[in-house]
């Protein structure tokens, strides 16, 4: 059996504040094999963006991993020391968030940026890292690279800026690509050509893709599966025209009714009454079970696990039974 290049098993990330320990990611799981983009959504506060931040070891304290594991290719990477889950942060994984300004320094040039990351991770010399670096350009669609790679980061456009900041998150060849909203701040059109440029790349490269949105369209336009996350839990995982087209979780139900379609825009958009609970007030049981229109007994007190359910897996207690009948 092939190994996944990202296992995420039973995580659980913690913030210790005075008043209490608050659990922001309780029992998280899932695998991203080569090639693959996964999308992980859910509305803001449901830990998909914590999540992502365990996984390139960038949760700072008071916030701690407090449980499970996170293994890139097999080998263990959640309690590697300061040191070195830097330098697989650098080589092994990259990368995008939703400001570029993040990843980019103003005061360097971008090509001076590239080459030094390309010479931390390789023996290239500087000529060859910035012919690498031209080329990276050229392949993330900068025009005219040769020129461009001697300006500065404020003579690029926002959806350029973004373009050089994947060129840098790919220069050392990563197994994963962690985007965390990657096309948020950007215009819908330029956001379209970003989209297509992740999902060619990890085509291309064979590398795994975690992308972090709370766009719907944007996963159902990119990911090969996508995990539904709230409360700090996966709802639902699964395969994406599955979970788009069949969402099974109530929560999931109603997120998928709240994608736009150009083909349907007069569609009244789906609401999910209520909010997402706070890290400091999540209810026993079921954590969706005060907005869930389907919420019975069990749902109050019990917590639901992700079981299969055909390619997907839901975490509901209407599904018990279509599960254990699978199982058997
Ligand atoms: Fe709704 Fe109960 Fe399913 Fe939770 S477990 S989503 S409350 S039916």
């Amino acid at each position: 059996m092939t190994v996944p290049v990202l296992s995420v098993r039973d995580l659980k990330v913690e913030f210790v504040t005075r008043r209490a320990t608050l659990r922001a990611i309780d029992g998280v799981s899932f695998d991203i094999a080569k090639g693959e983009v996964l999308g992980v959504v859910g509305e803001s506060g449901a830990g998909k963006s914590v999540t992502g931040l365990a996984v390139i070891g960038l949760i700072d304290p008071p916030g701690r991993i407090s449980g499970g594991e996170i293994l890139l290719s097999g080998m263990r990477i959640d309690h590697l020391p300061a040191e070195e889950i830097r330098r697989v942060r650098g080589k092994r994984i990259g990368m995008i968030f939703q400001d570029p300004l993040t990843s980019l320094n103003p005061l360097y040039r971008i090509g001076d940026q590239i080459v030094e990351t390309i010479r931390t991770h390789t023996n290239l010399s500087e000529s060859a890292a910035r012919k690498r670096a031209i080329d990276l350009l050229a392949e993330v669609g900068i025009p005219a690279p040769e020129k461009r790679v001697d300006g500065y980061p404020h003579e690029f456009s926002g959806g350029m800026r973004q373009r050089v900041v994947i060129a840098l998150a790919i220069c050392a060849e990563p197994e994963l690509i962690i985007a965390d909203e990657p096309t948020t701040a950007l215009d819908v059109s330029v956001q379209a050509q970003i989209i297509a440029l992740i999902k060619r790349l990890g085509r291309d490269h064979g590398t795994a893709v975690m992308l972090v949105t709370h766009d719907m369209g944007v996963i159902a336009e990119t990911c090969d599966r996508v995990a539904v996350m709230y409360s700090g839990r996966i709802a639902e995982i699964g395969p994406v025209q599955d979970v788009v087209r069949n969402p099974l979780h109530p929560y999931a139900k109603g997120l998928m009714g709240a994608i736009p379609t150009l083909a349907g825009e007069d569609k009244r958009l789906v609401q999910i009454p209520g909010s997402m609970p706070r890290l400091s007030a999540i209810p026993p049981g079921c954590p969706f079970n005060p907005r869930c229109a389907f919420a019975f007994d069990r749902c109050r007190v019990e917590r639901p696990e992700p079981l299969p359910n055909g390619a997907q897996a839901v975490a509901c207690h209407l599904y018990d039974r279509a599960a254990e009948e699978s199982a058997a």
